[in-house]
């Protein structure tokens, strides 16, 4: 996601020679819903590409928060103001609409230029040229020099890796304990059942919660597809620590860490076809005293991997890619020392609000996860609270403060104000 809206954000402003280097193949498409937050949208709106993806997504209309044993609801909170209030909707969509018009959209820009199946790996310079050495699957290594290498190679970014030794910082991948099964359900295995086809046919997201566990829930696809996401603690993964983070998944040991949710949510679990459970390693990232050195950047989770509990690791992906083509639109020439200055002034920008997101994440899944005891009852009073539109939502993305937060920053907005000042006050480092 942060490559694909860097390469076109820079194409829009201009820049002439933009070289993507993907490992895979072609974009993979993940069979995974995505919650298209308003923050997103404005984005991928000015990127020209928003359109596409909004056809076919679900426009929100609320959100219901409930026990997973009892499917009671705890809290239910109306999204329908976001629109009119950030300009843009609250969205749900297929994983494979963004990554697809967000590709769609480099494809027509003349400068990008797209080199699949080719790993990144050694960075042999990092100013004044910096310089990274790739790997074609086929046909043997070279050396790619250029004036800029943003690094969104994801949680296990080997760039990242890389400066983290050169500068010599001790910081770590951690593991969160935490693991997601991803399931899509076709609407024609849930239209039999009412009650599930009552839940395709809703604009809402629905999260059952429970001890250590919750599952969040919506349609995506034009209501083709209901999508449910899980977060369990992490078994499996255990067993097999770094080598993978994605795993074909065992159906009966699903069903087992599921076995107290309420019958509907077994019913839609048991639609789930044998052989393709898939289940995904959460792991995050201790913060990076820096994303820069020399003319390189670390974008998207490659520098500040998130827990999936806010929906917005994809979405501050993008808002990387947003205020990148900023600042570098906005450098005053192509010096190392000026395009080190420009990189400087995106983390300065970016850094603590990406953090703060991330924390909030972590937060949010902690108060979601709580067993029996003072601070569930005080949690459960606090979803008790809603009925009377009092107090702060404890799922932390549909609480209106947070969302104002999240949703009323303007970042490439706010990059522009800023840039001079911040350039002005910064140093290069080479
Ligand atoms: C269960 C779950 C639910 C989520 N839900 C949401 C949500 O609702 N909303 C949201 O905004 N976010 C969500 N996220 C987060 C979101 O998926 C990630 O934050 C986002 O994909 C990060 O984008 P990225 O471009 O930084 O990294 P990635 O998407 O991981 O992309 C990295 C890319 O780099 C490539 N790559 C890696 N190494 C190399 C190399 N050496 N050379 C060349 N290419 C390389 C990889 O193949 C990959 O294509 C969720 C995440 C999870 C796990």
């Amino acid at each position: 996601m942060g490559g694909l809206a860097c390469a076109l954000a820079l194409a829009k402003k201009g820049f002439t020679s933009i070289d993507v280097f993907e490992t895979a193949s072609n974009l993979g498409f993940v069979g995974a819903g995505i919650q298209l937050a308003p923050n997103m949208a404005r984005i991928l709106d000015r990127l020209g590409v928003w359109a596409d993806i909004e056809r076919e997504a679900v426009d929100l209309k609320d959100t219901s928060i409930r026990n997973g044993d009892q499917d009671n609801e705890l809290g239910h909170v109306d999204l329908l103001y976001i629109r009119e209030t950030y300009g843009y909707p609250h969205m749900v969509g297929h994983r494979s609409s963004l990554a697809g018009s967000l590709y769609e959209g480099c494809k027509r820009e003349k400068s990008i230029k797209f080199h699949f199946s080719t790993a990144a790996s050694e960075v042999e310079s990092w100013s004044p040229k910096p310089t990274i050495k790739v790997h074609p699957r086929e046909g043997s290594p070279y050396s790619v020099q250029a004036d800029i290498i943003l690094a969104s190679d994801g949680l296990k970014s080997g760039v990242r890796d890389q400066m983290l030794k050169l500068l010599k910082i001790d910081a770590q991948v951690i593991d969160t304990n935490q693991a997601a099964y991803r399931i899509m359900l076709k609407r024609e295995d849930m239209q039999h059942d009412p009650e599930l086809l009552e839940l395709i046919d809703s604009d809402r997201v629905t999260r059952w919660i429970g001890e250590k566990r919750h599952i969040i829930a919506y349609p995506v696809s034009s209501k083709q597809i209901y999508n449910l996401s899980t977060v369990q603690p992490d078994k499996n993964f255990a067993e097999a620590p770094s080598a993978t983070y994605t795993t074909k998944g065992s159906k009966p040991e699903m069903l087992k860490v599921f076995s107290d949710f309420c019958p509907k949510i077994q019913r839609m679990l048991d639609l789930v076809p044998d052989g393709e459970v898939c289940e995904w390693k959460l792991r995050v990232h201790s913060p990076l005293p820096t994303w820069v050195h020399g003319s390189v950047a670390l974008v998207g989770d490659a520098c500040h991997p998130t827990l999936p509990h806010l929906a917005q690791g994809a979405a501050q992906a993008i808002e990387d890619a947003a205020v990148l083509a900023v600042v570098l639109d906005k450098c005053p020439d192509t010096k190392p020392e000026s395009i080190n200055k420009a990189l400087k002034v995106y983390q300065e920008l970016r850094k603590e609000r990406a953090e703060t997101l991330v924390e909030l994440a972590a937060a949010s899944g902690r108060a979601l996860h709580l067993g029996d005891g003072a601070a569930k009852a005080e949690r459960d009073k606090q979803f008790a609270a809603l009925k009377e539109k009092k107090g702060a939502v404890p799922d932390k993305w549909a609480d209106a403060d947070v969302q104002k937060k999240i949703y009323g920053h303007d970042c490439a907005m706010v990059a522009e104000e800023q840039f001079d000042e911040l350039f002005a006050n910064t140093k290069a480092q080479l």
